[in-house]
């Protein structure tokens, strides 16, 4: 039997973007239903450690905080729906959704809260050593490799950057790229060659994490050299994969604006799309920052940006009677 659902403001996503979105939106009377996704919680479910997310002297873990979001969304009188959006259709109002299982909601207004997910290398022994010295964000981790060596793998933008942040704890990081030249920007580039504490590995793929001691944690990486075919075991406590991130936006393709990358584009200041009534916020939206407290302070922009929208709407209602 198809099951359809009726709301104000459904929010696709139950990360820090999406459950902050929920609470902005409830307390302001909304009754927001939130889509949870494949991934209850988002991205940092999958991590341990968070020390950065204001509010907490102590260090907490991620799962943990997440619980706590979902909890005061629910509190406040959000509705959570266990389920994962396969189609939209944002070509009319109330907005379309279609859920895995058959059901579709119906929806005055949207906010986006997909995130996005970093790339790896695809490693088995990369994916093991993930929470133990293999990280994918140097803003949220580097802080735990103090006065430790570290390497950085990938040559764009991103890595570069990410070496250079490192340096702020680091006086030992080694950046691995595949290639013979960097991707990234020349002014970048720049700021790393002349850095004393950051050396390069040219035209060279890692192809082992390298695990050790008890508590396991990462040791080293075994990193080949494409020219010679030459296999080296550099030592580090830390490898930070920056390849890139991929936004959750294949819904929207053909119904959003979106960037070069695929990020969903929106009105400067504002989390406004192209589609009147659409709202985005998180990492879906938000290339350079990818932050827990970044995404969470976009997902309290997206329900207030919702709420104005439906004020006017129901305004211009009233004054067309
Ligand atoms: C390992 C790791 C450690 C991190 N550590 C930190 C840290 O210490 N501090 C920090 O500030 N940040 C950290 N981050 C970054 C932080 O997790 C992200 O910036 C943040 O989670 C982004 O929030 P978001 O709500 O935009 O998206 P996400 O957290 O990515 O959530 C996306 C949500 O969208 C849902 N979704 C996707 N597609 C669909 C669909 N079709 N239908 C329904 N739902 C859908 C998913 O199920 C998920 O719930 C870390 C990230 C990772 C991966």
């Amino acid at each position: 039997m198809t099951n359809s659902i009726s709301t104000r403001v459904a929010i696709l996503g139950s990360g820090p973007a999406g459950l902050t979105a929920a609470i902005y939106a409830a307390r302001a009377g909304l009754a927001p239903i939130v889509i949870q996704g494949i991934q209850p919680g988002g991205q940092l479910t999958t991590t341990t450690d968070v020390e950065n997310y204001p509010g907490f002297r102590d260090v907490i873990q991620g799962p943990w905080l997440m619980e706590e979001m979902q909890a005061q969304a629910e509190h406040v009188g959000t509705k959570i729906v266990w389920d994962h959006i396969a189609e939209v259709d944002l070509s009319r109002r109330p907005f379309r959704l279609s859920g895995d299982g058959g059901t579709h909601y119906f929806a005055d207004t949207l906010v986006i809260a997909t995130g996005a997910q970093a790339k790896w290398l695809g490693l088995p022994s990369e994916e093991h050593m993930k929470g133990r010295g293999a990280s994918a964000c140097a803003t949220c981790d580097g802080f735990f490799y103090r006065g430790k060596r570290v390497a950085v793998i990938g040559g764009g933008n991103t890595a570069v950057e990410e070496a250079l942040y490192l340096t702020n704890h680091s006086h030992d990081v080694t950046l691995i790229h595949r290639r013979d030249s960097l991707r990234a920007e020349k002014i970048l580039q720049d700021r790393l060659f002349a850095h004393p504490n950051i050396k390069l590995m040219w035209d060279s793929e890692v192809v082992e994490f390298v695990g050790g001691g008890e508590p396991e944690a990462l040791v080293g990486l075994d990193v080949l050299n494409k020219l010679t075919g030459e296999i080296t075991r550099v030592p580090v406590d830390g490898a930070f994969v920056a390849i890139g991130h991929k936004p959750a936006t294949e819904l929207f393709a053909s119904q959003l604006e979106l960037d070069e990358d695929g990020y969903i584009k929106v009105e400067l200041g504002t989390t406004r799309t192209n589609v009147a009534g659409v709202f985005a916020c998180g990492d879906v939206m938000d290339k350079i920052y990818r932050q827990a407290v970044t995404a969470a302070g976009t997902g309290c922009m997206a329900a207030l940006d919702a709420e104005k929208f439906l004020a006017s709407m129901e305004f211009e209602a009233l004054a067309a009677e």
